[in-house]
Formats: C-alpha cells, sequence, structure tokens
C-alpha cells in the first residue's frame, strides 16, 4: 500500500480513512495510520489477528512464537514422545494376551 505524505488532519479534511507522517510508531512501524483512531495500519492488523486468534480459541502466547521458526514446541513433542511410548506399552500388552490366549504361551515382549 502507498501512502501519500499528509497528516491526520489534512486525510480528516480529505475524508480519508488514513493517513501517514512517516513517523514509526510505538513498534516501529513506519506505515499509514487510521484517521478515526489513529493507530497504525500494522499494529491495527496485529491486533485484529490477535482477537481472531482468540475468538478461535487459540491461545496468545502461540502467536507470539509465530515469527519464531516453524516446527513442534518442546512441551508437544515430549506430549507427543510420552503419547507414543503409552501407544507402543498398551500393544505390547494387547499382542502378549493375544500370544497367550492364541497359543497358550507366555511370549514376553520387551515392554518399550
Ligand atoms: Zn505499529
Amino acid at each position: 500500500m502507498i501512502f501519500n505524505y499528509c497528516t491526520r488532519d489534512e486525510a480528516r479534511q480529505k475524508n480519508l480513512k488514513h493517513f501517514f507522517t512517516g513517523i514509526p510508531c510505538k513498534n516501529g512501524h513506519v506505515t499509514g495510520r487510521l484517521v478515526s483512531s489513529g493507530d497504525c495500519l500494522s499494529c491495527a492488523a496485529i491486533a485484529r489477528k490477535k482477537s481472531k486468534e482468540k475468538a478461535k480459541g487459540v491461545p496468545v502466547a502461540r502467536s507470539a512464537r509465530l515469527s519464531s521458526p516453524p516446527g513442534p514446541s518442546a512441551e508437544q513433542v515430549a506430549r507427543e514422545n510420552a503419547r507414543i511410548k503409552k501407544l507402543n506399552r498398551e500393544v505390547t500388552q494387547d499382542l502378549n494376551e493375544y500370544l497367550k490366549k492364541a497359543f497358550g504361551i507366555e511370549f514376553t515382549l520387551p515392554v518399550l
């Protein structure tokens, strides 16, 4: 988006929705601002995204991590590993029971 330099008052007089002063906002964005609130458009877009995610039930803390490289967090990896371990244990136990019933043998598979 290209913004022509104008002050908030000028934009208001021209009935524009945006104005651009070239002065960075408190978060360092050099972009247009809304005449209505004076908010930087980038900040407004971020706030909109956050409230959208909040409405969807996505924790705000997660959106803060979006700028970091994609991939599961250490917490997610630990949870997934625990889930797989539990699944393996259940499958192994089931198999042991099946072998015992079907063949009458006690066959012990290593429980992972
Ligand atoms: Zn901003």
